[in-house]
């Protein structure tokens, strides 16, 4: 039997009505005669939940306790769709991650997926189990520890088991009918794409475009997975929802595909450090050490032999960045006059392949920015993206002026 891999975001399974709903979306596909390897997120809302949870009975939780806590609320989806499959008459079972088992590193919280054994579904399978219903985001380390594989995991079990199983495709049904110029829910104007590449869908996912998590793109780029984003809440036809595949593909070559957004920003200024050789290296290295995300980076001029060092990371690393500074300049390998943290920013970026051959997008993108008023702090650039970092209070406006000027309302 052909194989194939459906994906239940948190909304999709967000009540047993939902989860109803689900259940003849793959019945459906039993019907077409495929095995299907279903793979569950929490109801919505739930992980938030538990991981308020966590913090709240322990602000420096161990790891171990936080993945047992936050991993369980797909397995409540996991039974009740299996539930709800045998109540259509489908032979369906629930499998959490350590009974498949999907084997991951020991990073928990961000684990990262090592092998997925086939052997016991596939023996399922052929004593006549028709559905597999995985709990995602989910795994077991080496020392029989559950992890979990960051927040949005879910995408990325759905691709791991499409690519272990050979899948003829990996359909992740979510709350919105496919990948979109933009986030549809800041921009009226975001226009639905038939197909995206791979590359550009992994640096939209990796510049905020939560509908995909990002290892999931890696993973379907690397095993050549057929990746399909769809609405659980309509009909499918065949052409339903957006392809992520190779850019050989795609037919419509905009310059400009796609514009993400990332709330998840902070701005971090050292205000007057000594200019010499050395002090990049002095300050990022206790940084890397620190596991701080440095992402944008800028070396102001320098006046007397001093100059300020501004760099980007994640909000919630910003604690850990100001202590491995303190700790720097206490040991001497760094001296600075200030350092300050600005936590209203965000991070707009503008992403196409086409950028590779065709010169001035940034240009373009300033002169939008700059006619809306739009201050641009700090950026950076790559083959295939123009990122800003500007106040979040113009984030919506920074969206959809570039969105504008890029002219993505339209296809090419
Ligand atoms: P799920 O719970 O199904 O995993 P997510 O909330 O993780 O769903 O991802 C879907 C959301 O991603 C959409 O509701 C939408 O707001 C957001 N999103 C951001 N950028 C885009 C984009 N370019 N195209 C489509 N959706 C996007
Ligand atoms: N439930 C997890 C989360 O909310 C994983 C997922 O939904 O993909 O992050
Ligand atoms: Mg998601």
């Amino acid at each position: 039997m052909p194989r194939l891999v459906m994906k239940f975001g948190g909304t999709s399974v967000a009540d047993l009505e939902r989860i109803k709903n689900a259940a003849s979306k793959v019945r459906r596909e039993v019907e077409n005669g495929f095995d299907v390897i279903v793979i569950v997120s929490a109801m919505s809302g739930k992980t938030n939940e538990l991981v308020g949870w966590v913090n709240q009975t322990s602000p420096m939780f161990d790891a171990r306790e936080y993945d047992a806590i936050v991993s369980s609320g797909e397995n409540v989806t996991a039974g009740l769709l299996a539930l709800s499959l045998q109540e259509m008459g489908i032979p369906a079972r629930s499998w959490q991650g350590w009974q498949v088992p999907l084997m991951t590193t020991s990073a928990h919280g961000a684990a990262r997926i090592e092998e997925i054994p086939t052997d016991n579904l596939d023996a399922k399978f052929s004593e006549g189990m028709q559905v597999a219903v995985v709990a995602g985001f989910q795994g077991i380390a080496d020392d029989g520890r559950i992890t979990t594989l960051g927040r949005g995991g879910s995408d990325t079990t759905a691709v791991a088991f499409a690519a272990a199983f050979a899948a003829t495709r990996c359909d992740i049904y979510t709350d919105v009918d496919g990948v979109y110029t933009t986030d549809p829910r800041i921009e009226d104007k975001a226009r639905k794409l038939d197909k995206i590449s791979y590359e550009e869908m992994l640096e939209l996912a990796s510049l905020g475009a939560k509908v995909l998590q990002t290892r999931s793109v890696e993973l379907a780029m690397r095993f050549k997975v057929r990746l399909r984003v769809l609405s659980s809440f309509e009909d499918q036809t065949d052409n339903s929802g957006t392809l992520v595949c190779d850019e050989e593909e795609i037919m419509e070559n905009k310059i400009v595909s796609g514009v993400a957004y990332s709330k998840d920003e902070a701005k971090m200024t050292l205000v007057s450090v000594a200019d010499r050789p050395g002090i990049a290296a002095a300050i990022f290295s206790p940084l890397a050490a620190a596991g701080v995300n440095v992402d944008m980076i800028v070396q102001n001029i320098s006046e007397d032999g001093r100059t300020d060092m501004t760099f980007s990371c994640p909000t919630d690393h910003v604690a850990k960045a100001e202590a491995a500074m303190e700790a720097a300049k206490a040991s001497g390998e760094i001296n600075f006059h200030g350092l300050i943290a600005d936590r209203d920013v965000c991070k707009v970026s503008v992403v196409g392949i086409g950028m590779r051959s065709h010169a001035g997008v940034a240009a373009q993108m300033f002169e939008a920015l700059s006619a809306e008023g739009v201050n641009i702090k700090v950026i950076t650039t790559s083959e295939i993206k123009v990122s800003v970092l500007v106040d979040r209070k113009y984030m919506e406006l920074a969206v959809q002026a570039l969105h504008d000027t890029f002219g993505l309302e339209t296809a090419a």
